[in-house]
């Protein structure tokens, strides 16, 4: 007689359809193929478009930011066979070389194999890589009967008591659409830096912790042609670009560089950068602007047509609800600012710890659930904290972190079974956040660069909405204090304890 096994069906929604969405879909539908006991139905909803189905001129127009694509990120996509060799390999630039201008006048280069393994790391644009992944999924799996995707959907809230989320298609031609109850066995919240998933998790639990707060930065970003004098794959860090600037710039796909640019919060912006008279902008560029030939009239009219941009910093101490059989992945759980560029390969690679875990636990969440925070919280917190703070605010500071970060990177190539290579410069070969992070730590940087980042967020803040004034006089009767009437007063103390002995003698 033929012995009938159990199948065990899990309706698996996932919420935001972007680098870490996509590949957790991906991984789940292949789990059908492969394991036996348990299958996975797979809805995916996002506000916005499907890339996948975009050509390739509409998915030019839709360009966002480019993205440099390491290790974490890399090998979570290799382990998807036929995935980087026939969706992605080619999309983006190969990393030849990093040039890193630490002042207006001094610059130094390292070439990419210096920091990443050969055929290890390349720029790609955020969207290109989202396209990518949803091209394969809707060519390994659209009429498969286990996925339905919902673009042009947003969801609004989670129902954790019945499990289900409402959410809401975009409504183009005005007429009556009625918002839609999707139910779920299991939730995934892939929905960036704004996630509605984690809201459910701060009304569920009473010891969830998180914040969201700004980089304390503020830019824009432009496209630009590559000069020629410029090798195609050149990463560059730039600081003083402009006077308070400083600017990351990525290779970009058709011989491009995409120009980041940014400056603090509490530095005003100049009157020329805040015109929305591109040739305004395009003069102030031309007499300030100093990396490489630029192109500054078409800088001026892609700078006037865009905002500022802002990116913001995310920390959580748990990412799974037992209660709302939910999980947080990527952003949603850790966005961060693209310092170090990690954010989107933590966020694949999210995808893929996952995958492992279902492996080792045979699809058991109720093991799953809190193994993921145990393995997933320490790297996601390391991402957050290792971008925000081995980069100073201060200019000082940073100059002085930069010298001593290439002075160890000397050392190592000439001592380097005495001192060992600059963890940060780990991260793009595989180490794990959470051991740079541990390193960096030792190495007192953290603990120097946090002090001082978060001193200054921190008086900008309480300037800026008034609980400490800029108060001249109370600032010269402090100084009065401190300079004048202390010393007057250690003297009088001396001289009443002392004065006895002194003149005896
Ligand atoms: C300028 C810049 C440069 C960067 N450079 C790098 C880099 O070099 N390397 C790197 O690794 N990372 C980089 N990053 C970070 C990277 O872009 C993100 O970490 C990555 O995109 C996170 O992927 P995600 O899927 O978690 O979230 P996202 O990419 O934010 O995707 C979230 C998705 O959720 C959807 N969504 C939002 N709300 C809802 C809702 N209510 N309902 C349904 N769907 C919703 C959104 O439409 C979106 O598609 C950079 C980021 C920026 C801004």
């Amino acid at each position: 007689m033929c012995k009938t096994t159990d199948i065990d069906t899990k309706r698996i929604l996932i919420v935001g359809a972007g680098p870490a969405g996509l590949l957790a879909a991906i991984l789940f539908l292949r789990r059908n193929l492969l394991t036996s006991s348990t299958k996975y139905q797979v809805t995916l909803i996002d506000p916005g478009t499907d890339y996948g189905k975009l050509d390739e001129e509409g998915l030019a127009r839709a360009r966002s930011w480019m993205i440099g694509l390491s290790c974490h990120g890399l090998s979570s996509i290799r382990e998807v066979p036929g995935l980087y060799e026939d969706y992605i390999r080619g999309l983006g630039v190969d990393t030849v070389k990093a040039v890193i201008g630490i002042t207006k006048k001094i610059k130094f280069t390292l070439k990419a194999s210096d920091f990443i393994p050969e055929d290890s790391a390349f720029t790609v644009d955020r969207n290109y890589i989202c396209a990518a992944l949803s091209r394969y999924l809707n060519d390994n799996f659209e009429k498969d009967g286990n996925f339905i995707s919902h673009y042009n959907t947003k969801a609004l809230y989670v129902d954790g008591d019945n499990k289900c989320v409402i959410a809401r298609p975009k409504n183009e031609s005005n007429v009556n659409i009625t918002d839609m109850n999707l139910d779920y066995d299991i939730l995934l919240g892939c929905d960036g830096i704004r996630s509605i998933v984690r809201n459910a998790f701060l009304s569920t639990h009473r010891d969830f912790e998180f914040d969201l707060r700004g980089s304390f930065g503020y830019g824009k970003s432009v496209h630009v042609a590559l000069p020629e004098d410029v090798e195609d794959g050149t990463f560059m860090i730039i600081n003083e670009c402009l006077p308070g600037w400083v600017s990351f710039v990525l290779p970009e796909s058709g011989q491009k560089l995409n120009v980041a640019l940014g400056t603090r919060l509490d530095k005003e912006c100049c009157v020329e950068l805040k015109s929305s008279d591109p040739k305004v902008v395009a003069d102030y560029f031309r007499e300030h602007w100093h990396a490489f030939d630029i192109d500054c009239d078409e800088v001026g009219e892609q700078w006037v047509q865009q905002g500022w941009n802002t990116v913001g910093q995310v920390h959580c101490n748990f990412y799974h609800s037992e209660p709302l059989r939910a999980l947080l992945l990527g952003d949603a759980a850790h966005a961060t600012c693209p310092n170090i560029g990690q954010g989107m390969n933590t966020a694949l690679a999210d995808a893929s710890a996952l995958n492992s875990l279902l492996n080792d636990h045979k699809d058991d969440w109720d093991v799953v659930l809190p193994k993921f925070s145990e393995l997933r919280v320490k790297e996601g917190n390391a991402l957050t904290d290792l971008s925000f703070h081995t980069y100073s605010l201060s200019p000082g500071q940073q100059i002085t972190l930069m010298v001593r970060q290439n002075v160890r990177i000397a050392l190592n190539k000439l001592l380097p079974w005495i001192v060992d290579r600059d963890p940060m410069y780990e991260i793009p070969r595989g180490m794990k956040l959470s051991e740079a992070y541990h390193r960096m730590s030792k190495l007192g940087v953290i603990q120097r660069v946090r002090r001082n980042n978060d001193d200054m967020m921190r008086s900008h803040f309480e300037k800026s909405v008034g609980m400490v004034r800029d108060d001249e006089s109370a600032g010269i009767m402090n100084k009065m204090f401190r300079y004048v009437m202390v010393p007057v007063f250690v003297a009088c103390a001396v001289a009443v304890l002392f004065g006895d002995k002194i003149s005896q003698q």
